[in-house]
């Protein structure tokens, strides 16, 4: 019998990279799909002699065929940091609405299901918390983070109007804050940011008083959560991430012992917008799917930390100031 055959847009990215990983390892041939706005073919070079991987060059953002069957395709193409989304505000937004329709519309001509990368960013700055997947979130959405969050409330909206109108099959998770290696060093993101500075020598960029919070899940979870979910059969939105809750100050101080740096946190303004606190109820996840997170942050950590240290010199120098 044939292999299921996966199509994964946002390939080339972080997370994306990762997937067409453990589907190539799960035994599925892979289509690949990135227009490497924000993707680098780096991620995923070590796939392309494989004839179980193939690439396209393509943005899903127009209309994209691909021949033969697919069994499922995940939408993981967008900017996804918020310096990228500031920088390529439109591209946000078509990416999570043209882009989701044309992979709905190929997910019908093939008969697939289709799961979309949505993002605790649909809670906006949250007022419930931990987040549950029925609050409804407390988005702005003509802020700086607006093109995005509202992207992704829209692309659950397209999703389930395919899911309830059209009866496709759909899965939708929402991904909270997630690291691990091939994450851009220049993202603006703030492991990234702490251990480039870290490892350049500079201070470490606390944004306001570090009082804010999130809860950081390392990839192979993640990972492992979206793979249930997709062979699962529920199709409302399930939380995928690592309840284990940090403010930005001590994360940022667990970060200066990881690198053993002589620097310190200095503190810059505090971005609009950014939410106080984020954490991630997950009783879903682990009722539905029987997931919950396996690495420790400590464990992951040091795997990062081993990627980022052992990149060369010139990628390292790369430096990227959010607001400057
Ligand atoms: N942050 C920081 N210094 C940086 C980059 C980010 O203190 O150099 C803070 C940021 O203000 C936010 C948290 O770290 O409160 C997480 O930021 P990130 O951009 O990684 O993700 P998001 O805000 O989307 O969760």
């Amino acid at each position: 019998m044939a292999n299921r055959r996966v199509l994964i847009t946002g390939a080339a990215g972080f997370l994306g990279s990762h997937l067409c990983d453990r589907f190539i390892a799960e035994g599925y041939d892979v289509v690949g799909m990135d227009n490497l706005i924000t993707g680098d073919l780096k991620n995923i070079e070590h796939l392309f002699k494989l004839k179980e991987f193939e690439f396209y060059n393509h943005d899903v953002s127009k209309f994209i065929h691909v021949p033969g069957k697919i069994d499922y395709i995940l939408h993981f193409a967008s900017p996804a940091s918020p310096i990228d989304y500031l920088k390529i505000p439109i591209q946000t937004l078509k990416v999570g609405s043209l882009g989701i329709h044309n992979c709905l519309g190929l997910a019908r001509v093939k008969n697939a299901r289709v799961l979309i990368a949505s993002t605790s960013e649909v809670y906006g700055d949250p007022m419930v918390h931990p987040q549950t997947e029925e609050y409804w979130g407390n988005v702005n959405p003509v802020g700086p983070r607006g093109v995005y969050d509202e992207a992704k409330r829209f692309q659950e909206a397209m999703t389930m109007a395919y899911h309830t109108f059209h009866g496709l099959e759909t899965r939708i998770v929402r991904i909270f804050n997630t690291y691990g290696p091939r994450m851009r060093l220049n993202d603006g993101r703030v492991l990234p940011a702490f251990i480039g500075q870290a490892l350049r020598g500079e201070d470490l960029t606390m944004f306001g008083d570090g009082s804010q919070t999130r809860s950081f899940c390392y990839v192979s979870d993640l990972v492992d959560g979206i793979y249930k979910l997709l062979l699962s059969d529920y199709a409302y939105p399930v939380n995928i991430g690592n309840p284990n809750e940090i403010t930005i100050r001590e994360f940022g101080e667990e970060i200066i012992k990881l690198t053993g740096t002589n620097q310190k946190l200095i503190s810059k303004p505090l971005p609009k917008d950014d939410p106080k606190q984020r954490k991630p109820d997950i009783t879903k996840a682990k009722e539905i799917l029987n997931w919950e997170p396996k690495v420790s942050r400590a464990e992951g950590l040091k795997i990062t930390y081993e990627y980022f240290k052992n990149l060369p010199t010139e990628e390292l120098m790369k430096t990227a100031h959010r607001f400057d």
